[in-house]
């Protein structure tokens, strides 16, 4: 394929934006070569600017749920726009999604709209640590919560990727707060808890981790966590944002049959749009400014274009009785698929999936944390990667992301995908 125009646009756009990219993970940094730029989408392609086509399994890293350019999203932010694109003042449209967000999750009775996944799990903390009056957090190694001060300590795939877990600028007094455990290891996380008796507001964590590659929970592991923050007055937040709307209507604290005290959302809930939120119980919530003074705020957040997007989104998701059946089988049959193609040509990986996510490891050992995501060989995952590319398959530049199933995804692209991966895998 030729990259010509990215490789320029590349090169204009390194001259005013630092290292040309405005999130870190768009850059080929781990895998090497120039970003492809993203000229147009729609379904389950995407154009560059060269006008290569590409199956994409990234999919904006995951609001894609339903496809690129989804019709009812775009002619909802269409019919918006020419109403006014921020007011400042609430509008109608936010009690809509509201309403239909605490319909479709279990366990929530409000929920408030911000920007982003990050700003979600920063006011999430934050209310965890205004109500129960103690400080002290605890996440797990390898699960990303967003870039905010508290949770960049071994924090996952983008920061895993540029070298950087633990990102200069944090201070030691926002890092002695946040107590690093090992996911899937419940002894790891009571030792943690006696260790730190009284002081623990919160226990954050991706709850089908997706930001070491996709790690499901182990047998019993949430349930577990449940008991011991009820034990200790701890709340239980369940960083949704990837999950979120993606593996259940209700997501993961539908699916494994687990109350989350907080839950936090991004990705799916803007419909590609820049949106997350965090919800809870009236008891909760109540704390929240205006209502309480654990204060959180925003100039756009609840942004009419976004929240219309957002709903466009969820009432498509909620008024379809299969696609999550669908989009789990499409998964399985490409976790299958590609698992005969590596097979064939004896390259050693482990497969990990749970519904619409799905990872493929370089490694020989089961991953179910951080470490063993971390023994991956990247430089098959490298080599694998350009393969892909140059097949017309993209999938994210770094060995611990999760590829995105779109329910636009055809079973004649999954072929497509799985006859790439049996191509490059006579090559690794
Ligand atoms: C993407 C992600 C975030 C951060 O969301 P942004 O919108 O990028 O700020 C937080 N938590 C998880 C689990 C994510 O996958």
């Amino acid at each position: 394929m030729l990259y010509q125009r990215s490789s320029a646009l590349f090169k204009d756009a390194e001259q005013v934006i630092p290292g040309g990219v405005n999130s870190p993970v768009r850059a080929f940094k781990a895998v090497g070569g120039t970003p492809i730029f993203a000229k147009s989408a729609k379904g389950a392609y995407v154009y560059d600017e060269d006008d290569n086509r590409y199956i994409d399994y990234i999919n904006s890293w995951g609001p894609m749920l339903l496809g690129h350019a989804y019709q009812p999203v775009v002619d909802a932010v269409i019919a918006k726009a020419k109403q006014g694109t921020s007011f400042g003042m609430p509008t109608e449209i936010e009690t809509k999604i509201a309403e239909l967000a605490v319909s479709m999750v279990p366990n929530i009775d409000k929920i408030r709209f911000v920007n982003s996944g990050t700003e979600a799990c920063m006011s999430a903390v934050r209310l965890a640590r205004g109500y129960t009056g103690k400080e002290k957090i605890i996440k797990f190694a390898g699960c990303y919560h967003g870039h905010s001060d508290a949770f960049l300590i071994q924090a996952g795939s983008g920061a895993v990727t540029f070298g950087s877990p633990n990102s200069p600028g944090v201070t030691q007094g926002t890092a002695k707060d946040t107590l690093l455990a090992t996911y899937n290891d419940i002894d790891n996380v009571n030792a943690l808890v006696d260790a730190n008796k009284g002081e623990i507001a919160c226990i954050i964590i991706e709850p089908v981790a997706g930001n070491m590659g996709c790690v499901p929970p182990k047998n019993n592991f949430l349930k577990a966590l449940r008991t011991i923050c009820d034990q200790n007055d701890i709340l239980l937040i369940f960083d949704e944002v990837m999950t979120g709307f993606r593996l259940a209507k209700g997501g993961v604290q539908e699916l494994y049959n687990v109350d989350a005290d907080i839950v936090c959302f991004g990705k799916v809930v803007g419909g590609g749009l820049p949106v997350g939120a965090f919800a809870a119980r009236n008891e909760i919530m109540s704390h929240l400014a205006p209502l309480g003074n654990v204060y959180q705020a925003g100039t756009l957040s609840g942004n009419p274009l976004a929240m219309a997007a957002g709903l466009a989104m969820l009432t498509s998701i909620n008024s379809d009785q299969d696609l999550f059946k669908r989009l789990a089988d499409k998964t399985k049959y490409l976790h299958e698929g590609c698992a005969n193609a590596l097979n064939k040509y004896h390259v050693v990986h482990t497969i990990n999936r749970k519904g619409s996510m799905i990872s493929i490891h370089f490694a020989e050992d089961e991953v179910v944390d951080f470490d063993s995501a971390a023994k991956g060989n990247n430089e098959t995952f490298k080599a694998f990667f350009h393969g892909m590319l140059n097949e017309g398959i993209y999938i994210a530049p770094s060995a611990f992301e999760t590829w995105f199933i779109t329910d636009a995804l055809s079973y004649e692209d999954l072929d497509e995908t799985i006859r790439a991966v049996e191509k490059v895998a006579q090559t690794l």
